[in-house]
């Protein structure tokens, strides 16, 4: 499947994008024991690292498995959520009743296809020949811009993102929008940095490129020189795109031009034609996230021969295509993407692999079956009262804290009123009958799944929002904030065990799933959040010296994690300006959270379990999401690309900033896991 864009919201982990990406209810009532005391690595002591104290029994008896590049709670519970999602996709597709056309079929005809080995292997890349005919038979500008459009419907995403997105100063309406994109390397730095790992990526990155070129009949000459283009032309593109951090500032990013205003930037680029060949007639205006980037690309679609663009944009079709053509491009790109840049050591089952295809095709068919067979209703129902006490709590900070003046506490508590709230999954479903899946082949069916996704993009610009719409499917484990709806959504596969149980104590909830909700409401007033108002517009509700307070208490977090030495070898630190939305998010989420739970009657008794006080458990409850550990190569792209820090910092660097752990855990002054009192960071 094709990836979406991300840029509209702040989802709570990272997700890698390769291969794009049980246990039943039990009864009510039935306690569930949270063994947090078994993780625990008693050697270390909690004042000198509370990660490794609170889980670190845990990771050395977890290793990561050979299939993943990381082990985590997140992990544990995908793998079993995956295993939930298999259950149903496996009932639809025995249903041998299952008529033409109905979800039952679809699911089934696409879980079977993807699993037909003998199939895959004989046709190889046959199902994309089409595809490439296409490509080598352009012989004009024009043909050359309707195949990029041809290319971003079907099969990837050459040069941008096109893909709808709310009009973020005019929040009621959803309106066209493009997004640099078009690298084969996971982000600009990759093209440019001149560190011996970096220039042996692209050393590699070169022979993999050939490699493929290889497959689809390219002699070594011929692919040798193809692949050199690739990273020329990529090397170009990527000149021109933000750095991550750039495309954190919502105004900057914010470029709402006509149809005529993007001629003026992009000449060479024939927009009409372009627009039209997308199925999207004239889409009236664009929000174009980095205009000198549409600048560069109408540049060089003059500079670069058509031979460059030809060899370009099959690079495009075969590395979106991969994952559904025969095991020779797999393993390819699996020896590139997965083992060498993220240090994988085996490819998944292809059954997991397939899942993930059909739980992305049909995303809310599967997760229909999904929340009828595995969401409980007491799990929405507990859920629901967390999130509401984790508002209270937040409107509270709001209310106390020392820094903001009356007149911009009232405009943020008017935007925390304002806070949408869905749980568990929509009300209304993505209607899926005008996709057809069929037995002729894998890609072609990913091709029309991909075409009906573009419509339903298309469908919705220069439409009012929908509300009931949702940004993820109930089967991810995973919840995001989107500041243009300023909602916080908790799909259902992440409200489960180990981050949630409806039987289990307060300490170990509001530590748990208290944080990812407090971390999602506090994304609302994180340094990008905080930029829009109560509608969702952006809109500067801030006076100027609470602003500046404001920025002054983020540079100080931003300074602690960039202290954050995350890779030794390579010397390679936390970024604290690309993940200080999410940092703030995890203190404020944390305290807030925290804040909730003294007022429920488990912390009031004060009665210990396992020989721990409910504080205590508290902050053991919160360490136990982030439990876990991560290859070097992983850990490496997440640093470089993503906007969060490494899981033990997401422990570490909210519980030194706070006194209510110091408390719990009688951490002395001076200790590592306590900062000192000019250095605490205390936002919300
Ligand atoms: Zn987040």
């Amino acid at each position: 499947m094709k990836k979406r864009s991300s840029t509209i919201i702040s989802a709570f982990v990272f997700v890698m994008l390769i291969f794009i990406t049980a246990c039943s209810p039990q009864k009510k009532d039935e306690f569930v024991a949270f063994d947090v005391a078994a993780n625990i690595d008693s050697t270390v002591s909690p004042a000198d690292n509370f990660f490794k104290y609170a889980v670190g029994t845990w990771i050395k008896n977890n290793p990561i498995p050979s299939d993943k590049t990381s082990w985590t709670a997140f992990m544990e519970l995908r793998e079993n959520t995956r295993e939930q999602v298999r259950e149903v996709v496996m009932a639809a597709a025995s249903n041998k009743n299952a008529e033409m056309g109905s979800v039952d079929q679809k699911i089934g005809t696409l879980y079977n296809i993807g699993m037909n080995t003998e199939k895959i292997e004989a046709e190889s890349y046959q199902p994309i020949i089409g595809e490439l005919e296409r490509i080598d038979g352009i012989s004009n500008t024009d043909e050359l811009i309707k195949e990029i459009a041809h290319i971003q419907i079907y099969t990837g995403n050459p040069l941008f993102f096109f893909y709808s997105t709310v009009d973020a100063k005019n929040s009621e309406q959803v309106i066209a929008g493009i997004w640099q994109g078009g690298l084969g390397l996971p982000n600009r730095e990759y093209y440019f940095n001149d560190d011996d790992r970096s220039k042996d990526i692209r050393e590699k990155y070169v022979e993999y490129v050939a490699n493929m070129f290889n497959l689809i009949g390219s002699d070594n000459e011929m692919a040798a020189s193809q692949s050199k283009t690739i990273l020329d032309f990529e090397t170009k593109l990527a000149d021109a795109h933000n750095t991550p951090v750039e495309n954190r500032n919502p105004e900057a990013t914010y470029n709402k031009f006509t149809t005529d205003e993007l001629y003026q930037k992009a000449p060479g680029f024939d927009w009409k034609l372009y627009f039209t060949s997308l199925e999207a007639g004239d889409p009236g205006v664009v929000d174009v996230g980095q205009p000198k980037y549409i600048t560069k690309i109408g540049k060089m679609v003059k500079s670069e021969s058509l031979e460059n663009w030809k060899t370009y944009l099959k690079w495009n079709l075969i590395r979106s295509m991969t994952p559904y053509l025969s095991n020779d491009f797999v393993t390819e790109s699996f020896e590139f993407n997965n083992k060498f840049l993220n240090g994988q050591e085996q490819i998944e089952e292809r059954y997991k692999r397939v899942l993930n295809t059909v739980s992305g095709a049909l995303g809310e068919a599967v997760g229909q079956l999904y929340v009828a067979k595995f969401f409980p209703p007491e799990a929405k129902a507990k859920a629901d009262q967390i999130v509401a006490s984790l508002k209270v709590s937040m409107g509270e900070s709001i209310k106390g804290n020392d820094w903001m003046s009356d007149e911009t506490k009232t405009e943020a508590l008017k935007k925390l009123d304002a806070f949408g709230v869905k749980i568990g999954y929509p009300e209304k479903w993505i209607d899926y009958s005008s996709l057809e899946i069929k037995d002729d082949s894998y890609a072609a069916n990913i091709m029309r799944a991909n075409y009906f996704q573009h419509k339903e993009t298309l469908g919705k610009i220069n439409q009012p929002v929908r509300d009931w719409e949702w940004g993820m499917t109930p089967q991810t484990v995973n919840a995001y904030y989107s500041p243009t709806r300023n909602e916080i959504v908790f799909p259902a596969g992440i409200l489960q065990h180990p981050f949630y149980d409806y039987r289990a104590d307060d300490a170990i909830n509001y530590g748990a799933m208290g944080l990812v909700i407090g971390h999602e409401i506090t994304h609302g007033f994180d340094d990008q959040g905080r930029q829009y108002d109560a509608d969702g517009n952006i809109r500067d509700w801030w006076t100027a010296e609470d602003a500046e307070k404001f920025k002054a208490r983020a540079d100080k977090l931003v300074e602690q994690y960039d202290g954050y030495l995350a890779i030794d070898s390579l010397d390679l630190y936390v970024n604290g300006r690309l993940t200080l939305g999410e940092n703030i998010a995890d203190l404020g989420g944390c305290t807030v959270s925290y804040n909730a739970f003294t007022k429920t009657e488990q912390y009031k008794k004060g009665e210990k379990i396992d020989g721990f006080t409910p504080s205590q458990r508290f902050f053991l409850g919160f360490a136990q999401i982030w439990k876990g550990s991560m290859r070097e190569g992983r850990l490496e792209t997440q640093v470089k690309v993503g906007p969060h820090s490494p899981g033990n910092f997401r422990v570490l660097g909210p519980v030194s900033n706070m006194p209510q752990f110091f408390e719990a855990f009688d951490i002395p002054e001076g200790s590592p896991m306590r900062r000192p009192e000019d250095k605490i960071v205390k936002i919300w």
